[in-house]
């Protein structure tokens, strides 16, 4: 049996994140509160031990059913986009390593609602002791497609997956003045796409760079 993971931050630990933190500003990450939740953040503990001397390298690591955490220059430049601002509902899509997730929750979100299509990466947040740090986050094992209808509306909705198309029923549950940030499909690559509604429900689009994400997929996966 694999033995229990050991949540320890060292100083080695602490001294490769202030490394990345740099990159990341290097690299042209500018929001400092994006950037202080980063560095308080041990990615190390969303990997699997094996990985724990090269967490703090700027790549996209397996974390099980054959997805990826993403790469934190991605995380950073994606939570940038969504202009996170305390006591906000956010909406993520993709939960995947919880790892984006608990940076949306250490920023302030009044609460980080975050669902995942696979089961097996669901199982594994069970036994995660980010469930039991971090209230603001609930969990949902669902079809992102289809969002939360039920604790709509959000005022931030983050895809971490390749979206085919804009999802409609996630625009639907965007609050007026509200803002989303997802990848959209290009072929080889996706585009950072941000949606803005305003006020009055009509919708703007703005176009970032290009990305390469795990795929968007309907329904879920036992
Ligand atoms: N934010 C994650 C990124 C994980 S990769 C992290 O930092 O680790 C993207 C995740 O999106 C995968 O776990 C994949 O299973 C999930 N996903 C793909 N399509 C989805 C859908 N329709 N609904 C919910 N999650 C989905």
């Amino acid at each position: 049996m694999k033995s229990a993971k050991v949540f320890n931050d060292s100083f080695q630990h602490k001294g490769m994140r202030r490394k990345l933190i740099e990159t990341l500003r290097e690299k042209g990450i500018t929001d400092e509160k994006v950037l202080e939740a980063m560095n308080a953040i041990p990615r190390h503990f969303f990997l699997d031990s094996a990985f724990d001397k090269i967490a703090y390298e700027d790549q996209a690591f397996p974390i099980g059913a054959d997805q990826t955490i993403s790469h934190p220059y991605t995380v950073a430049y994606q939570t940038q986009l969504l202009q996170v601002k305390r006591g906000e509902k956010i909406l993520e899509i993709g939960t995947g390593s919880i790892y984006q997730t608990t940076i949306l929750a250490e920023m302030g979100a009044q609460m980080v609602y975050t669902i995942e299509r696979q089961k097996k990466l669901t199982d594994l947040q069970e036994n995660y002791y980010f469930k039991n740090k971090y209230l603001n986050i609930k969990f949902f094992y669902r079809d992102g497609f289809l969002g939360l209808p039920t604790y709509a509306p959000f005022d931030k909705i983050l895809i971490t997956a390749a979206a085919p198309f804009i999802p409609p029923k996630l625009v639907e549950q965007l609050k007026p003045g509200g803002l989303m940030v997802l990848p959209v499909d290009e072929g080889e690559n996706q585009r950072m796409i941000r949606i803005t509604k305003a006020m009055d429900g009509s919708i703007q689009e703005e176009t970032f760079d290009a990305f390469s994400f795990v795929p968007m997929l309907g329904g879920k996966n036992i």
